[in-house]
C-alpha cells in the first residue's frame, strides 16, 4: 500500500472546485463550520484522497450529510477515479506514521487504480434478471483460474459490470491478501503501453503485468483500433491464461460484436464464459435505492416517503449509475436545506435534472409496445388476438406472459396494464401475474421461454 504525500495538485484542484460549489450551495454558517478551515489533501492512498478536519464531530457530520454529494462531484472535475475521505488530525498522523519509509513521498503509479472496497458481492442486489451473471462471478471468485477463463461480463453502461468485476477482485483479496490482483481501465492500459513504447522502455509495463494472480480489465471495447496495445494485451492474456491465472474482462458489447479488434483476441474472449448483465427490475431498483440510502447516508427506509423512491426509480431510465446519482442529489439537496425526504422535495430536487414525467410515460408506452410485439412474434399471433377476450389457450398464454412482463418492466399501475389489454378490471392482471409466477417455478420450459423474452427486452 502506497501513501502518496506529494504530487497532490490534481486532488487539491478537484477539492478546490468542489469546495467552491459547496460555498455556493450550503448555508454560509454550515460552510464556515465544516469546510472553511480545510487546508487541502493530506495524502492519497488506494483511490482515496484524504482530507484533514478539526475533530470527529465535524468528520461524522460531513460523512453523514455531504460525503456522497462531494464524491459524486469528483467525476465533474476530474477524469481520475477516486474519492475523498475525511479524517481527524490524529487519524492523519497515525496513518502517515505507518508509511513504509521507502515509500514516503513516492508517486503512486498513475494508471494503477485501486479496487473500490464497496464494490463487493454483499452490496450487489440480485434478482432473477441479473442472477446468472452474479452467480458466475461468485463461482469464479471462489475458484479463480479454474472454472471460466476469461470471465467476460458485457452489458449496457451503468448496470454493474465494474461492480461485479471488482467484487471478484475484492473477494480474492479477502481470501488471501497476498494475491496479486490488478484492476485497470482499458484506456489506462493503452496509455501505459503507449508511453512505454515512446520511450522504448517497457520495464514498468512488463513489471505491472508480470506475475499477477488475477487481472481485471475494464471496458475492453476501448482497445478498438489500438493495434499495438492489442498485440501487447494478447501476449499478457496468453501468458496469464496458460498459467491458469484468472482474467476478468468487461465490455459494453459481446466479443462477437466488438469492432476493430483482432480476431484472435475476440476468439480468446469467447473461450471462457461470456455473461450479459441485464437491467434489474423496478422492484430491484427500489431495493438498491434503500440499500444505498442505508449504507451511504445512514438513512432508514421509513425516513423517506416511498413515492419519492418510486419517482427516482421511474426517472432513472436505464442505468443504475444514474439511479445512484439521483439518490445522492436528492439527499444532498434535502440535507443542505434541512428539508424532509418527501416526494414533493424529491421532485423539487430533481426536476431540473430529469426529463419529466411525460418522458417516462412515453418510455412505458414504448416498452408496452415492444413487449406486445416480441410476444406476438414468438407465438405467431396478431396483436388484436393478444388483447382480445378470447379464452383460446393459444391467446391466453401469450396474453398472460405479456401482462407479466409489463408489470415487471414498466411502472404502469395494474389499472393501466388492464387498459393496455382493453380491460377495465385489473384483477385479470393479478391473475395473469400469479399464474406466470407459478408456471415459472414449476415448469422449466416455461421459465426458459419467459427468460428468452427478458433477454430480448434487455437487448432491444
Ligand atoms: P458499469 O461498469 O456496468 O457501467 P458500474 O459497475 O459502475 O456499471 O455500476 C454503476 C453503479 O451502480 C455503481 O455504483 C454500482 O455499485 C451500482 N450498481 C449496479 N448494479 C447494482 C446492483 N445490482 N446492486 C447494487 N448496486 C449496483
Ligand atoms: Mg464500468
Amino acid at each position: 500500500m502506497v501513501k502518496n504525500t506529494t504530487n497532490l495538485e490534481e486532488y487539491n484542484s478537484v477539492w478546490d472546485s468542489i469546495s467552491n460549489d459547496l460555498a455556493r450551495q450550503v448555508k454560509e454558517e454550515s460552510y464556515n463550520e465544516f469546510f472553511a478551515d480545510i487546508k487541502g489533501v493530506k495524502f492519497f492512498e488506494n483511490g482515496f484522497a484524504y482530507i484533514e478536519v478539526k475533530d470527529g464531530f465535524i468528520r461524522d457530520r460531513i460523512n453523514r450529510m455531504f460525503l456522497n454529494g462531494i464524491n459524486e462531484k469528483v467525476d465533474t472535475f476530474s477524469s481520475s477515479l477516486f474519492k475523498f475521505k475525511f479524517l481527524t488530525s490524529e487519524e492523519v498522523e497515525e496513518a502517515l506514521s505507518i508509511i513504509p519509509s521507502d515509500n514516503k513521498g513516492n508517486d503512486t503509479v498513475k494508471n494503477d487504480l485501486s479496487i473500490n472496497p464497496n464494490n463487493n458481492f454483499e452490496n450487489f442486489v440480485v434478482d432473477d434478471v441479473n442472477r446468472s451473471s452474479y452467480l458466475f462471478a461468485v463461482k469464479v471468485a471462489d475458484q479463480p483460474g479454474v472454472l471460466a477463463n476469461p470471465l467476460y461480463i458485457s452489458g449496457n453502461v451503468g448496470l454493474g459490470k465494474t461492480h461485479l468485476m471488482q467484487a471478484i477482485g475484492n473477494y480474492i483479496l479477502d481470501q488471501d491478501v497476498n494475491k496479486k490482483v490488478k484492476y485497470i481501465k482499458t484506456e489506462s492500459f493503452i496509455d501505459h503501453y503507449v508511453s512505454c513504447s515512446s520511450k522504448a522502455d517497457y520495464s514498468s509495463f512488463n513489471a505491472a503485468y508480470n506475475d499477477l494472480d488475477c487481472l481485471l480489465i475494464d471496458d475492453i471495447q476501448m482497445i478498438a483500433k489500438a493495434t499495438e496495445s492489442q498485440k501487447a494485451f494478447f501476449k499478457i492474456f496468453d501468458s496469464l491464461s496458460t498459467s491458469n491465472k484468472q482474467i476478468i474482462i468487461t465490455s459494453d458489447s459481446k466479443p462477437s460484436e466488438l469492432n476493430n479488434i483482432m480476431v484472435r483476441l475476440q476468439s480468446r474472449f469467447e473461450s471462457g464464459l461470456v455473461t450479459v448483465l441485464k437491467e434489474p427490475k423496478f422492484e430491484t431498483k427500489k431495493q438498491i435505492v434503500y440499500k444505498r440510502l442505508k449504507s451511504e447516508h445512514n438513512i432508514h427506509k421509513n425516513e423517506v416517503e416511498e413515492k419519492a423512491i418510486d419517482y427516482i426509480v421511474k426517472n432513472s431510465t436505464r442505468s443504475i449509475r444514474q439511479l445512484i446519482s439521483l439518490i445522492n442529489t436528492f439527499v444532498f439537496y434535502t440535507t443542505c436545506l434541512d428539508y424532509p425526504l418527501t416526494y414533493a422535495n424529491c421532485k423539487l430536487a430533481l426536476e431540473d435534472i430529469v426529463e419529466g414525467e411525460v418522458s417516462f410515460s412515453n418510455q412505458n408506452e414504448s416498452l408496452v409496445d415492444n413487449i406486445k410485439e416480441i410476444v406476438c412474434e414468438e407465438f405467431n399471433i396478431s396483436e388484436k388476438d393478444l388483447v382480445s377476450n378470447s379464452r383460446k389457450k393459444s391467446f391466453v398464454v401469450p396474453r398472460h406472459i405479456s401482462m407479466y412482463l409489463i408489470k415487471e418492466y414498466t411502472s404502469l399501475t395494474l389499472q393501466n396494464i388492464a387498459a393496455a389489454f382493453n380491460r377495465k378490471d385489473h384483477s385479470t392482471v393479478i391473475n395473469a401475474y400469479e399464474n406466470v409466477c407459478n408456471n415459472i417455478k414449476e415448469d422449466e420450459n416455461y421459465n426458459k421461454l419467459v427468460e428468452k423474452f427478458i433477454n430480448k427486452l434487455s437487448l432491444s
